[in-house]
């Protein structure tokens, strides 16, 4: 790790053809900013902000949150920061929710679809990001995405925050970029409109593949049946990333397969800006990027 670190650092992640990705890390919480910084990441590409509502034993208030983002922008300073809204619900369930039992829990009650019920419930979260946002760089993306609809609703509840904190004098960035997770085949399939949306798009491959597939992530029963290169998915990620370029926004990728160094080559042919990966895989997938 030293010897790739003295070797890497500071230098950006340019192909021998001159294309550059941005390689950042994907964190679920501020314990993991150390790492981050040791592993030299150009910028935290997802946040995985439930852990907060995990970890807790009542619903996180704005400032505990505000204090953790806060955290988080500064110690990039001046890095991009994305905070992924609440993902709660399927696999990561807190009792305080009191959400129901369901069949298909993956197929079910979760992230966007529970913040757009419970605006108050997103609207306290988004406060906390804005705030934030005023000491660094930070950008906000919404996960489990399936429509333009929900987009511009969760926008518009992200616009009344930042009307009320400017109204009530208190700093944030308003231009915080906005960006959502292409995580089903159904956002990928419209990643054209979705585009038009939005900031930036960030492909969450785990739930893409878990969809696409139609195999359940969490059960190892099937792992025999799965294959994380399997073609739809390559296509579903390069149709997305079309989408994006198309409307001038740029798309990264968040989920496993950014790690996954038999595909960087594909994800550069494909034009992809940026890969997000855990803090140990960034130094192994810069050196990658530079040897082709
Ligand atoms: C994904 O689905 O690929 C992703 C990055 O989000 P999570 O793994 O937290 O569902
Ligand atoms: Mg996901």
């Amino acid at each position: 790790h030293k010897k790739l670190l003295e070797e890497l650092k500071g230098k950006k992640s340019i192909t021998g053809g001159g294309q550059q990705v941005h390689v950042y890390a994907n964190i679920g919480g501020t314990g993991d900013l150390a790492s981050v910084l040791a592993n030299d990441a150009e910028g935290i590409g997802l946040f995985r902000s439930e852990f907060i509502y995990l970890e807790s034993k009542d619903y996180p208030t704005e400032e505990q949150q505000f204090e953790k983002y806060k955290l988080a922008a500064e110690a990039m300073a001046g890095k991009r920061v994305i905070i992924r809204t609440l993902d709660i619900g399927a696999d990561k369930q807190a009792d305080y929710f009191e959400l129901l039992q369901e069949e298909n829990p993956a197929l079910g009650y979760r992230a966007i679809r529970i913040c757009l019920e419970r605006p108050e419930l997103f609207a306290t979260q988004l406060r906390a990001i804005c705030r934030a946002s005023a000491y660094g760089k930070l950008a906000v993306m919404f996960p489990m995405i399936i429509s333009v609809e929900e987009v511009r609703k969760a926008r518009k509840i992200l616009r009344e925050v930042q009307a009320e904190l400017k109204y009530a004098g208190v700093s944030f960035d308003p231009k915080m970029e906005v960006g959502i997770m292409i995580e089903t085949p159904a956002a990928a399939l419209i990643s054209a409109e979705l585009a038009k949306e939005v900031d930036f798009f960030s492909i969450g491959t785990n739930d893409l593949s878990q969809y696409t597939l139609a195999i359940d992530r969490q059960n190892q029963q099937l792992e025999p049946f799965f294959d994380a290169h399997h073609p739809a998915i390559l296509r579903l990620i390069e149709m997305t990333v079309q989408g994006a370029h198309a409307a001038g926004i740029w798309c990264g990728v968040c989920g496993e397969l950014g790690a996954d160094l038999s595909l960087t080559k594909e994800f550069v042919r494909m034009g992809m800006d940026e890969l997000s990966v855990s803090p140990a895989s960034i130094l192994p997938l810069r050196k990658k990027i530079r040897s082709l």
